[in-house]
């Protein structure tokens, strides 16, 4: 099947509209055309070649809400006309321990992700949500609840699940002080689920400047990262922190903050950090961990809990041709708090005129 889509051809390039083609449906393939699809910095890294594993031409986007086209002779569980959605996974072997638990994303064969990815039959790359069309393999399409605001479900995907996961990970529940890094497309979120999961949330940022933002969203206060007073006063006073800082920053501030056996979950920065201290990890038993989005099991569970909670993202709408205003902005920290990409927007014409 021909599409059209937008794609990076190197670190430096602008998205461009770009036509390719969507394989032909396996049998346990289904096909649709896309709605939505937000935009994560994840897409940025990869645009720009931040992790040093682009392929290119790279056609970006994992926050994927559609409607079936089609779907191959053994699919059961969906239907032409049904609403669905697919995040940052699109296969894995289903044989490991870590698919049969659930956890797709650690498959110890390799799992494929939606963009710069090889398919792990044909072993062309993957393209992503930033398109009109996509095909991936039934076990890994999700549904979308009945009553779901199909374009603010789009960034339940990625930013949803990951922050979602480990804030099940960690059991956090009623009583539990829970303290988010940076207020943006994932940090959102976290606040959200967690205040849905019955936490107490502070939310750390750089500044003051998203206070109102904070208290709006239901966030008990902000604390500011660089007043250091308030960061002293804040000491042994969280369970977990999740921090979704995108670049190479500091722990050393936060690790003082986590009470005994809490935990600091990093989801943002892949690579290096600045030179953690050891003494708050031993003197505290506190401990630093990562986080990967999260298994197909557990983001129909956070699709199921967003539509009974009705926690949906803020989100601001923007045109395909809109996206490297959109990744400009991103990189800036100025998004409140989620772009999304109307794929009506996206004309088929665009790629005859590229
Ligand atoms: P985002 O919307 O850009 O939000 C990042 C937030 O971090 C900003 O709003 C800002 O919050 C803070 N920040 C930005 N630049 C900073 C800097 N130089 N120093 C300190 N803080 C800074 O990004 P996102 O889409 O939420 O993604 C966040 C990170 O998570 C990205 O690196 C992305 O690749 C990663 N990610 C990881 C996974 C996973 O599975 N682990 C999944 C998806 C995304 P304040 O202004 O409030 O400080
Ligand atoms: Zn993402």
């Amino acid at each position: 099947m021909k599409t059209i889509g937008y794609a990076t051809q190197s670190a430096g390039a602008p998205l461009a509209p770009f036509t390719f083609e969507r394989r032909p449906l396996r049998p346990n393939d289904v096909a649709m055309e896309i709605l939505y699809c937000g935009v994560c910095h994840s897409d940025l890294h990869t645009a720009r070649n931040d992790w040093g594993w682009t392929l290119y031409p790279a056609v970006p986007g994992h926050e994927i809400v559609g409607r079936v086209t089609e779907v191959g002779s053994a699919v059961s569980r969906y239907k032409v006309g049904d609403a669905v959605a697919v995040g940052c996974l699109v296969d894995s072997c289903q044989e490991c321990d870590h698919c049969h638990h659930g956890e797709e994303q650690f498959c110890s064969n390799g799992r494929t992700d939606t963009y710069n990815s090889p398919d792990r039959i044909s072993g062309e790359i993957t393209y992503g949500g930033y398109s009109k069309h996509l095909v991936v393999r039934e076990e890994f399409v999700l549904r979308v609840p009945e009553g779901l605001d199909l374009a603010k479900t789009a960034p339940l995907l990625c930013a949803g699940i990951t922050t979602y996961s480990p804030l099940r990970t960690w059991n956090v529940g009623p009583g539990s002080r829970v303290g988010v890094i940076g207020l943006g497309g994932l940090g959102h979120m976290a606040v959200k689920l967690a205040i849905g999961l019955g936490a107490e949330v502070t939310i750390m940022s750089r500044t003051k400047d998203k206070a109102a933002d904070a208290l709006a969203l239901g966030a008990d206060r902000l604390l500011v990262s660089t007043d250091e007073e308030a960061m002293t006063k804040a000491q042994s006073g969280f369970d977990l922190i999740i921090d979704t800082v995108p670049v190479k920053h500091d722990l050393n501030p936060y690790l003082p903050l986590l009470d005994v056996d809490g935990t600091l979950v990093l989801v943002g920065q892949v690579g290096p950090l600045a030179e953690p201290n050891t003494v708050p990890l031993i003197l505290g038993r506190r401990r630093i961990a990562g986080s990967l989005i999260g298994g197909i099991r557990e983001t129909q569970e956070m699709l199921d809990f967003c539509a009974r909670k009705n926690i949906l993202p803020e989100c601001e709408m923007i045109r395909m041709d809109q996206i490297n205003e959109a990744f400009e902005r991103l990189e800036h920290a100025d998004v409140r708090y989620r772009f999304v990409i109307d794929m009506a927007s996206l004309d088929p014409a665009a790629g005859a005129r590229a």
